[in-house]
């Protein structure tokens, strides 16, 4: 029987929530970012879970392109003084960065998963 975590819209939905990508139950972080050893609920080993740079870098896109568009449309619009842009945009960028960081760390383990994405083995001659 296929459960909805065995869909991909289920893979993405445990990803965001930050749940194990097989069963969607277990916990998947131990720390603030740090994969635990495995699946409290169903065992699942977690030591494929290897993400990267993938997280960070698309959440550096979609931050940079927030909070120097509002920076700049602010400056266009109203020229306010430097501490202005310092008190809106360094609270923004905490907020814009390490708050999705963790999701999305949890949706690239799930997609990897869903996908069986691994890194490339020879197989000794086989073809
Ligand atoms: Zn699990």
């Amino acid at each position: 029987m296929e459960s909805t975590i065995d869909t991909l819209s289920g893979a993405i939905l445990a990803g965001l929530s930050c749940r194990c990508p097989r069963c969607g139950r277990g916990k998947l972080f131990r720390g603030f970012l740090a994969p635990g050893p495995r699946c409290e609920v169903c065992g699942l080993d977690y030591s494929f879970a290897d993400a990267g740079d993938g997280p960070a870098v698309f959440i550096m896109f979609l931050a940079g392109f927030i909070v120097v568009g509002a920076a700049l449309v602010t400056e266009v619009l109203y020229q306010p003084p430097l501490w202005v842009h310092a008190a809106l945009w360094l609270p923004l960028i905490l907020i814009v960065t390490l708050g999705p960081l963790r999701p999305m760390k949890g949706l690239m383990i799930a997609l990897q998963y869903h996908h069986k994405a691994a890194e490339g083995r020879f197989r000794g001659g086989q073809p």
